[in-house]
């Protein structure tokens, strides 16, 4: 990819966004273009036209989206769906009007089926139904996904889907109400730690499996497939291996410095039992994850001390 190229990060703030924009930097990219939401409102189509017009912009990552975790999907499907879908085709559309060349999409693993074979390959979309408790939000993304690849077929352009497993790292969501379990667990364990709490609550049964990836290597992906000049296709990204919930809230635990039990509310749900992609696709091209889940959670839990303890009420502060 040409160092000059103009290129567009959808969702700068967020936690995708924001890697994908270190990472750019860090890379010698020196045009990056990013508007906050409200200098360019990605669900309003006329704006997105607009600025697509008038931005002459080469390439767009597509981090922009409405994101959480299991209890935020299941509650609030409507806005999952409705946002996601909004976003995808106001942007892919727009950035084809605008003859933008380059598009990486950004979707999740949870848009292949619930029972599906593990590790989870890229061919296994659509071939079973969908976990429940985020289908609205999947069925968005493999929207997105499908716009890509019918945008590829009909007008040329070079449009490509990554699906990432569960990520985390620094400007995560550590609301716990709509956050996903890794954020949730680090800020109830720092929480307990500093109350000097009995116990710590992890919802469900702990016995669901998951996969973690750090968002900077997420970044640096993203960054491999427009280098290696990837034009079309879905890739998983993930690190090949996965742990149980209880395993999570454990090592957590450790890190933080928690040592009180792990107490299971079994009136939360479990999700999907378990999502490990397969990541032979990326792999075989040349590109592995590199940030393992020790050093991960560790830099991690640093950078959310940093971030958010001074907010936390003062009792809690270290
Ligand atoms: P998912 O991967 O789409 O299911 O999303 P999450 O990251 O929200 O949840 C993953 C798993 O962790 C589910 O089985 C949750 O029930 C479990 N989990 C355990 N404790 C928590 C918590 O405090 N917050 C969240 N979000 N999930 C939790």
């Amino acid at each position: 990819m040409n160092k000059q190229a103009r290129i567009f990060v959808a969702g700068h703030r967020g936690m995708v966004g924001s890697a994908l924009v270190r990472r750019l930097a860090a890379e010698g990219y020196p045009n990056v273009v990013t508007r906050s939401r409200a200098e360019l409102d990605l669900m309003d189509q006329a704006a997105v036209n607009r600025f697509f017009e008038a931005e002459r912009i080469d390439v767009v990552l597509l981090a922009a989206a409405r994101v959480g975790g299991i209890l935020a999907n299941a509650s609030r499907p409507g806005e999952f769906i409705y946002e996601n879908l909004v976003i995808e085709t106001n942007v892919i559309h727009a950035a084809y009007r605008a003859r933008v060349e380059r598009l990486v999409f950004f979707g999740s693993s949870c848009i292949y089926p619930k029972q599906c074979p593990q590790p989870i390959r890229e061919e296994y979309l659509l071939t079973s139904p969908l976990e429940p408790t985020n289908d609205a939000y999947a069925i968005a993304k493999i929207a997105g996904l499908k716009l890509c690849e019918a945008y590829n077929r009909e007008y040329n352009t070079q449009y490509v889907a990554l699906m990432p497993t569960n990520l985390y790292g620094p400007n995560d969501n550590y609301d716990l109400n709509s956050s996903h379990v890794l954020p949730a667990l680090l800020r109830k364990a720092h929480e307990a730690r500093l109350n000097g709490a009995a116990s710590l609550t992890v919802w469900g049964s702990g016995t669901p499996r998951r996969e973690f990836l750090h968002v900077d290597d997420l970044a640096a992906a993203t960054l491999f497939v427009l280098e290696h000049n990837v034009t079309d296709g879905l890739f998983n990204v993930g690190v090949g291996e996965d742990l149980s919930i209880r395993e999570l809230a454990e090592g957590i635990c450790k890190v933080v410095g928690f040592e009180g039990e792990l107490a299971f509310d079994a009136s939360k749900p479990d999700g999907t039992p378990r999502k490990l992609l397969d990541v032979s696709r990326l792999a075989q091209m040349g590109w592995r994850a590199r940030i393992g889940l020790a050093e991960g959670l560790a830099s991690t839990y640093r950078q959310f001390v940093a971030a958010h303890a001074g907010s936390l009420p003062a009792a809690l502060q270290a």
